[in-house]
């Protein structure tokens, strides 16, 4: 089986934001070529991430630097984003293609992938099950992404976070809140008490109480009634009645803190707006505020994708491209999840992927094979779009 790896920080997105991941490291790329795959590698492709061609030269992978003609005989390409249409125009019939292609929201992508012939893995739709729990990149990515959320935070915030107590007089400890207690969320919430923090948090799903609680955060309660979540894990969306509620019982915690993080989305959908600006004029000047969800839509009103503003004096972080700032330890832990995904499918005998569509994570995670579109939660948003 042959697998391409294309440089992605060639090809910046619209905001010109460059991307420093790579979905193979030289760690992983040898263990694949031990199980009997060939790889190839666009030149430069793990720079960013501090893995140079040398490193992946030693292991046995051919380093590239003619895409066009190399991307027409490999079974399957492997990436952190979605290609761009001219690449996947180049690749044979049947092959692979494997990464973040962002599905909800890339309808005619996912269309163009199917009606080439090509098949999809996505792996924002791989299940959250115990056993895919290895190959969940979107977990592996959104506990990175927490902890960058708090750096960021703490790069921008004019005090401290832990308490500090000198002959020179008493600093309190900073008052952290955290919207959106997922995984993205129980790491921000972890990485902010081991600074010191004072650690608040609120999610529309009751049963994270708990695992807010054993990070030594305090859980905010809010009735909402009934809120509930998916049978994978994901929040619901709430009810306009439930939303103001929200958005009424959180606002003293917002206007008393010195830092609040969002990191709420809904899977599949627009992430709710949680901050209006009403109440972010009520924080102190000098606060910060982290809005993970800015660059698919935004937690906080006013919050712009790719940029920190101030409003008000406060800080508004919208900058989501946290990959980059931890690109390494990033590429290590999606390269993990790539392999393991590729080894937990192997055909030993025929050196390839099997492509078993009865098993329940690729019956998830396939979303175009054979020229369909193979997922029914995505046949059913794009009805819906
Ligand atoms: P996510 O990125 O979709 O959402 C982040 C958080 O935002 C969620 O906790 C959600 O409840 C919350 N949220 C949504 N609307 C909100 C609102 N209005 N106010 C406050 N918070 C709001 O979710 P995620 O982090 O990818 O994961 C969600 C859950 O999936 C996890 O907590 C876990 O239960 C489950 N999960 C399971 C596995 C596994 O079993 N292998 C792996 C990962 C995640």
């Amino acid at each position: 089986m042959k697998i391409i790896i294309l440089n992605e920080s060639k090809t910046p997105d619209p905001l010109s934001h460059v991307e420093k991941r790579s979905a193979v490291t030289p760690g992983s790329a040898q263990r694949l070529i031990k199980k009997g795959a060939t790889l190839l590698l666009e030149q430069g492709a793990g720079e960013s991430a501090g893995y140079s061609d040398k490193e992946y030269a030693e292991v046995g992978v051919t380093i590239i630097d003619d895409v066009k003609s190399a991307l027409s005989s490999v079974d399957m390409l492997v990436a952190v984003n979605k290609p761009s249409e001219d690449q996947l125009a180049l690749m044979k019939k049947g092959a692979i293609v494997v990464g973040h292609l962002d599905p909800f929201f890339q309808q005619s992508l996912i269309e163009s992938i199917a009606d080439k012939g090509l098949t999809a893995i996505s792996v924002e739709m791989i299940p959250r099950s115990s056993r895919a729990q290895k190959m969940d990149a979107l977990s592996s990515q959104a506990s990175l992404a927490g902890y960058v959320m708090v750096m960021q935070a703490v790069n921008q915030l004019p005090s401290i976070l832990p308490m500090m107590m000198t002959p020179s007089g008493t600093i309190k400890p900073a008052k952290v809140f955290v919207i959106g207690a997922g995984v993205a969320g129980l790491q921000a919430i972890a990485t902010a008490k081991r600074l010191g923090a004072n650690v608040l948090a609120y999610d529309t799903r009751p049963v994270v109480a708990e695992q807010v609680e054993s990070l030594g955060g305090k859980f905010l309660k809010i009735d909402l009634g009934e809120t509930g979540q998916t049978k994978d894990g994901y929040a619901k969306e709430l009810t306009d009645e439930q939303k103001a509620k929200q958005q009424d019982a959180q606002r003293d915690a917002i206007a008393g803190s010195d830092i609040v993080i969002t990191t709420a989305q809904l899977f599949g959908r627009k992430p709710p707006v949680l901050i209006s600006k009403q109440t972010l004029a009520l924080m102190k000047p000098g606060s910060v505020v982290v809005d993970m969800a800015a660059t698919s839509g935004g937690n906080v009103e006013g919050s712009v994708a790719g940029e920190t503003v101030e409003i008000n004096g406060v800080k508004v972080i919208g900058d989501g491209y946290w990959s980059q700032y931890v690109a390494k330890a990033a590429t290590d832990m999606y390269a993990n999840n790539i392999y393991n995904l590729i080894d937990e499918f192997f055909d030993d005998e025929r050196k390839s992927f099997g492509l078993n569509l009865e098993d329940d994570i690729l019956a998830g995670c396939v979303i175009a094979h054979d020229g369909k579109i193979t997922n029914a939660m995505l046949l059913n948003a794009y009805k819906g779009a």
